[in-house]
């Protein structure tokens, strides 16, 4: 990796008398600009001129020092000299020539925000920033770090998972064989027995009484075996997710092509919107090249993952020691995601139900409910489904929606899916999954522990659709074939609607 800069500092005055400071001054920079580094790298000048009022510099540089912070670390000695000698200040810096090189086997065809060129040669990438009067990349713009940005940017992209890496996955445990009881798809049996109708959306289901009653007896199981032990409080996390949460959250990084996006009208007059009615009157369609003119940009986007709205309560807040571990859950809405070609029967759906466990305390104390939470799924997966399962060590929720495919880097962290056979298709699923998220949603919404201890959290969804696909597949529709357990919670079948 090479970077490339010119770049000249302002100054308030003519400097021609401080000439000789000044090269006094680069000539030793090379303290400041390789401090930090190994041994020889780091940057250099390889120019400078004192042009009156200005001073424009060369700087080169590898990983280490980046020509950049070598900029920003000289200002200061600098204006310190000039100002202390001279009475000279140092007003501010441009940048007139930016350019980074980074090896790779293999071009990057996009558009990147302040890259003017992108050009690969002889495994090389060649970026020209967007500098220069009037151009994008100024001094404000290296303080944010944006060049920085920019080189992680590539980094991910050229090991990103798009090209077709396959995610980390470690099988954790595996449950005995046990024999299934059904063959065949429980969605085609459910719509066969009325338990359950396509909604009008895509991936979209109307669940009757039979099929509901079985996504609550799955909610009385947790709420038996989980939260009221564990001592979990229930909480109602908002269903409408900003873009401000999702930047928090860490999702505004790649959850674009699986959101229901959600725009607001543009006013709510309604002589605004009445030529859209008066279409629908008369055409009985809906006239939606019009509306969209009507409507505002997305505000965000429908609830895609279900606990990050919940970290508003805490934001900016310092919690008592005593308050922890904090142990919530959610389940008061649907989640949303747009799952393209993948929608299958109710295994993998546009609109699904999750109940949300969410914990946070000291990474002791998240550690441990983990393991509580484990201990308990696998006693209701064991002994009240007695269902054919395992789990396995996949790459972390938060990296894989950065397109990231490997583990996380905070020892302690990561994502264990549960996955269930289905005996008809051979396939395993994955049906809930149990998240230790290290530091980063405290992190991402500025919670802090009042002990100065760093706060960690954990959070596990246990999707319905997901649980039913499972035990269905495995059990099939009629009670009589149901682990005992599940049939004494789940009681008198409900009479479903019937049809003439
Ligand atoms: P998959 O790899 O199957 O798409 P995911 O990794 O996207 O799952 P997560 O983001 O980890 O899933 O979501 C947590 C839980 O939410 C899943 O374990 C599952 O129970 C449920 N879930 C996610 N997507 C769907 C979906 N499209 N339909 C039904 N349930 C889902
Ligand atoms: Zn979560
Ligand atoms: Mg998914």
């Amino acid at each position: 990796m090479k970077f490339y800069l010119e770049a000249s500092f302002r100054l308030s005055g003519d400097a021609t008398m401080a000439e000789a400071a000044i090269s006094d001054f680069f000539g030793k920079a090379a303290g400041i600009l390789q401090k930090g580094a190994p041994e020889g790298q780091g940057a250099k000048i390889t120019e400078w001129k004192l042009d009156g009022s200005r001073i424009n510099l060369s700087i080169e540089s590898d990983r280490f020092v980046r020509a950049h912070d070598a900029l920003l670390r000289l200002r200061r000695p600098l204006s310190e000299i000039l100002g202390k000698q001279y009475r000279i200040g140092v007003r501010g810096l441009d940048i007139s020539k930016f350019e980074i090189e980074v090896e790779s086997d293999r071009n990057i065809e996009h558009k990147i925000p302040y890259v003017r060129d992108i050009k690969y040669e002889n495994g090389r990438l060649h970026l020209s920033l967007d500098v220069g009067p009037g151009g994008a990349l100024g001094q404000s713009e290296i303080e944010n770090r944006i060049p920085d940005r920019i080189v992680s940017l590539l980094e991910d992209k050229l090991q990103s998972s798009y090209g077709g890496k396959t995610e980390h996955w470690e099988l954790l445990w595996e449950s005995e064989p046990r024999e299934p009881k059904f063959q065949r798809d429980p969605t085609e049996e459910m719509v066969k027995q009325g338990w359950i109708k396509h909604g009008s959306s895509r991936g979209q289901w109307i669940y009757g009484p039979e099929a509901t009653h079985v996504f609550r007896t799955f909610e009385q199981i947790v709420l038996e075996e989980i939260i009221r032990p564990l001592g979990y409080l229930e909480m109602i996390f908002p269903k409408l997710d900003t873009w401000d949460v999702w930047k928090k959250s860490g999702h505004a990084k790649g959850v674009y092509p699986e959101i229901y996006f959600v725009c607001p009208p543009k006013t709510r007059d309604p002589a605004f919107w009445e030529e859209v009615m008066d279409y629908y009157k008369v055409t009985h369609e809906v006239p939606l090249e019009l509306v969209k003119e009507k409507i505002d940009v997305p505000i965000g986007g429908m609830c895609y993952a279900q606990c990050p709205t919940f970290w508003g309560f805490l934001q900016g807040m310092t919690l008592p020691n005593s308050e922890l571990p904090i142990t919530v859950f959610d389940r008061s809405g649907t989640s949303h995601r747009y799952e393209s070609g993948g929608i299958h029967g109710i295994e993998r759906v546009d609109e699904f139900h999750r109940i949300e466990i969410v914990w946070l305390g000291t990474k002791e104390q998240v550690l441990e409910q983990a393991e509580k939470l484990k201990g308990c799924y696998k006693h209701i997966f064991e002994d009240i489904l007695e269902l054919r399962w395992r789990t396995a060590w996949v790459t972390p929720w938060f990296m894989a929606q950065e397109g990231k495919t490997g583990l996380a880097e905070m020892s302690g962290a990561g994502t264990v899916d549960y996955e269930a056979v289905l005996p008809y298709n051979g396939n395993w699923i994955e049906f809930q999954n149990l998240s230790v998220n290290g530091e980063k949603y405290p992190k991402g919404f500025t919670v802090k522990a009042q002990s100065g201890d760093a706060l960690w959290s954990g959070c596990s969804g246990v999707g319905l659709e997901r649980w039913a696909s499972a035990f269905l597949s495995q059990k099939g529709l009629d009670p009589a074939n149901w682990p005992a357990e599940f049939k004494k919670r789940f009681g008198e079948m409900p009479k479903g609607i019937r049809f003439l």
